[in-house]
This record gives C-alpha cells, sequence and structure tokens, in this order.
C-alpha cells in the first residue's frame, strides 16, 4: 500500500490517496480547534491517542454488528480507512446534560437522562454547524429517510456498548458525536473518530473531565486527561 498525494486536510486530520482506490489513510494531528476554529492550539500527543483510541473503538464496534470505515492501523498516527463520502450530518447522542444543551436549553451540567437522546447538526462551517432535524436533511437532500434510520440505529448501538464498555473502566460517557460515510455501494458505516476530541468523558468517581472541554475551557491538564483515557482503555 502507497501514501499518494494529500486529497483532504481537516481540523485534526489529513487524509492522503493511497494506490487502491478504494482506501484512503488518515493521518491524525496535534491541532486542536474549538467553537467553529475560534480557538486555535495543539496538544501534545493528541494525534496518536485519537488515532489509537478510535481504532480501539472502532474494532470493538465492529464486532457489536456496526459497519466502520476502520481497515487497519498503519502506525502511531496513520490509519488506512474505506473510502468513504461523508453525510454531511453530525450524529449527537446524549446521556447526561452538557454543553450546548445544557446552554440552549438553560439546565446544569450532570442530568443523567432516563433514555439517550440524538440530535443533528449540518456540517457546514460556514453556518456554524447549525441544528437540523431530520425532515429538513432529507429536504436538503443530506440524507434519505432510510439512510437516516440506519444511522439512528447504529448511532444507538454504538452507545449501548461505549457506554456499558466505558463505565467498567471508571468513565461515565456523557455525551458524543459520530460521522458516518457511504460506500462506493451505498454501504452506510461509521467513520471519521471516537476520541476524547469528540466525547465527553467524565471520572466516574469524581466526575473530572477527562476530554477536549479541559482545553475549550482551559482547565489545564489537557494532555494528561488525553493520556489517562488511553492508559484506562488500551494499559499504556
Ligand atoms: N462535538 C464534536 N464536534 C463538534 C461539536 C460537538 O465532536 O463540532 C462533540 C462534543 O465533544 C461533545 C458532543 O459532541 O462530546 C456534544 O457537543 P455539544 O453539542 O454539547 O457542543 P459543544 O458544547 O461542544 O459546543
Amino acid at each position: 500500500m502507497k501514501k499518494l498525494q494529500q486529497i483532504y486536510e481537516g481540523k485534526a486530520k489529513k487524509v492522503y490517496a493511497t494506490d487502491d482506490a478504494d482506501l484512503v489513510l488518515v493521518e491524525y494531528k496535534d491541532d486542536a480547534t474549538a467553537f467553529n476554529g475560534l480557538k486555535k492550539g495543539t496538544i501534545a500527543g493528541k494525534g496518536v491517542i485519537n488515532n489509537k483510541v478510535t481504532n480501539h473503538m472502532m474494532r470493538m464496534l465492529e464486532k457489536e454488528g456496526v459497519p466502520t470505515h476502520y481497515v487497519e492501523e498503519l502506525s502511531d498516527r496513520e490509519t488506512l480507512v474505506r473510502k468513504v463520502s461523508i453525510v454531511p450530518l453530525e450524529v449527537i447522542i446524549r446521556n447526561i446534560s452538557a454543553g450546548s444543551f445544557a446552554k440552549r436549553y438553560g439546565v446544569v451540567e450532570g442530568i443523567t437522562f432516563a433514555e439517550p437522546t440524538i440530535e443533528f447538526s449540518y456540517k457546514n462551517d460556514d453556518l456554524g454547524d447549525p441544528l437540523i432535524n431530520a425532515y429538513h436533511a432529507v429536504a436538503l437532500g443530506l440524507a434519505t429517510w432510510d439512510e437516516i434510520e440506519t444511522i439512528k440505529k447504529y448511532a444507538f448501538r454504538v452507545n449501548d456498548f461505549m457506554k456499558k464498555y466505558l463505565i467498567e473502566l471508571g468513565i461515565r460517557l456523557v455525551d458524543f458525536k459520530l460521522e458516518f460515510g457511504k460506500t462506493s455501494d451505498g454501504t452506510i458505516v461509521l467513520a471519521d473518530e471516537i476520541s476524547p476530541d469528540t466525547c465527553r468523558f467524565w471520572d466516574k468517581d469524581t466526575n473530572e473531565k477527562l476530554d477536549k472541554d479541559r482545553f475549550r475551557r482551559d482547565l489545564g491538564g489537557v494532555e494528561d486527561a488525553y493520556q489517562e483515557i488511553m492508559r484506562r482503555l488500551m494499559g499504556n
């Protein structure tokens, strides 16, 4: 497998073509952004951690019946994935109130819901990723009803698995964002990443934040929090 030209650079990752038209190579960076790119910085070692944590999760999720784009980890920062076209929806699952939910509805963070919630944002930086409902997503041609049903089913399956898996490691899964892609034959698969950049993780006993909120809110100990997540999941 040959790494060819860069085809895309996002906020946290670069994507390269390979000599296989169905596969691309993802390279994780240490760059961090928040508030739609307004806040910028670096988190030393983040790329390595997010690469490994994402792949660890994706491998387990495949076994749980969630198809993913994951193919093979190539190095500390590089992973081979199936080439997909990303469905331009951020899929957010919440178990506990936090972040934009707490702000929008004027409630404190930390309310545990009786059932998980799901919402979608339209992936569009110019518009600031606005909240969108399924009807509007279908009207805009972002996804079909069938695709939205499949995405919901997989997103809740990811939540059911991760919640149980993480609590055993002393981690409360507060909320997280998923992205899905479509392969060339139209199959919906889980794509992008699952990491402290895209999930809220709170320590089960102390509720200490072990995720990107430490960077967003200038809480300090950002690198240590990412390291701690990697240590609990993978033991190093
Ligand atoms: N999230 C993300 N990327 C985004 C927006 C949110 O990965 O562009 C994740 C975020 O880390 C959190 C969850 O989605 O785990 C819910 O985020 P929320 O809507 O509360 O937004 P925020 O408070 O991060 O603006």
